[in-house]
């Protein structure tokens, strides 16, 4: 029988949009010493917008737009659909056809247009080196500026660049600086290169961060913070978050996460609302008082 305490614990959060799937789950949140967070959709409202770009000598600026958003129309990554809504601002509304496009997670999308092979995704995807002659100088500014840069390439080389800026969550700063204020060590865990997550990470204010973490990676991390910290969460709302949030004590999904992050979690905020994890934190405490 589920007692008490734990029943009103369910009932106050449900009131504050916290989703608590079982007694157990709100018994470790009260215990918590170590908070994961990912970037993209956790932290930021993975809202990326197109800010810059940049166009090797001899293309054209709607020409690179129209090649990049056709093969980025057949991915869903938040990137992808940036840079699609990017290009039908700019009245490029008839994309091409592609062909064999492969969505490499983690990395970034390869396709076929016209015959030729075209890559598009972070730097490692497309050739560290050609990417750092092509946009050296302006992508340190752009990365320090906390936006994520996108390359595509073609056979002869990187042929332009893409900028895109998120915006961190609305109460992400203070539901942090709660937490941080607990006494919990926060973290960000994301994809992104090693400037921009140092750029987000310090305007959302958590305590470190981990780059260039590919998917399936974040589970080895939660794993090496449990071994410091008896206690961790993980707080994600993507399919590539889903390992992980089993993985933690407590895995906590954005409500308007994937399906698979709300299945995997223990935890869901109905709202988005990252300052809702204190409070589930304080109402946890309460019980655990009460029961012991
Ligand atoms: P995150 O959600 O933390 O950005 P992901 O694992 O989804 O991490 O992606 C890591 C990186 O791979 C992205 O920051 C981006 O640079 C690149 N990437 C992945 N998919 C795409 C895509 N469809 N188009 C462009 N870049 C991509
Ligand atoms: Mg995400």
């Amino acid at each position: 029988s589920i007692m008490p305490a734990t029943l009103s614990a369910i009932s106050n959060g449900a009131r504050k949009g916290i989703l608590f799937k079982g007694g157990s789950h709100i018994e470790q949140l009260g215990l918590l010493e170590a908070i994961a967070f990912d970037k993209t959709g956790t932290l930021t409202n993975g809202k990326p917008v197109v800010t810059d770009m940049k166009q090797r000598i001899g293309m054209d600026e709607n020409e690179l737009i129209t090649i990049t958003a056709s093969i980025e129309n057949h991915s869903n990554h938040p990137l992808a659909q940036a840079i699609v809504t990017y290009a039908k601002s700019r009245d490029i509304t008839t994309f091409m056809s592609v062909d064999e496009m492969k969505d490499v997670s983690g990395w970034g999308v390869k396709a076929i247009l016209n015959g030729k092979e075209w890559t598009i995704g972070k730097k490692g995807f497309v050739g560290e080196e050609e990417a750092n002659s092509f946009a050296n100088g302006i992508s340190k500014e752009l990365e320090e500026e906390g936006k994520t840069i996108v390359y595509v390439s073609d056979e002869n080389g990187i042929a332009g660049i893409f900028a895109l800026k998120d915006t961190i969550r609305q109460n992400c700063n203070a539901a942090v600086k709660q937490l941080n204020d607990a006494g919990l060590y926060t973290m960000m865990i994301t994809g992104d290169s090693q400037k921009t997550a140092e750029a987000i990470s310090s305007e959302a204010g958590v305590k470190n961060f981990i780059a260039e973490c590919l998917p399936e990676e974040k589970v080895n991390h939660i794993k090496t913070l449990n071994k410091q910290y008896r206690h961790v969460a993980m707080v994600g709302d993507g399919i590539n978050d889903a390992p992980a949030l089993a993985t933690a004590n407590v895995g906590i999904a954005m409500g308007e996460g994937t399906d698979v992050a709300l299945e995997t979690s223990d935890v869901v905020l109905m709202k988005n609302d990252l300052s809702r994890i204190a409070d589930a934190i304080k109402l946890s405490k309460k019980m655990n008082r009460i029961i012991k």
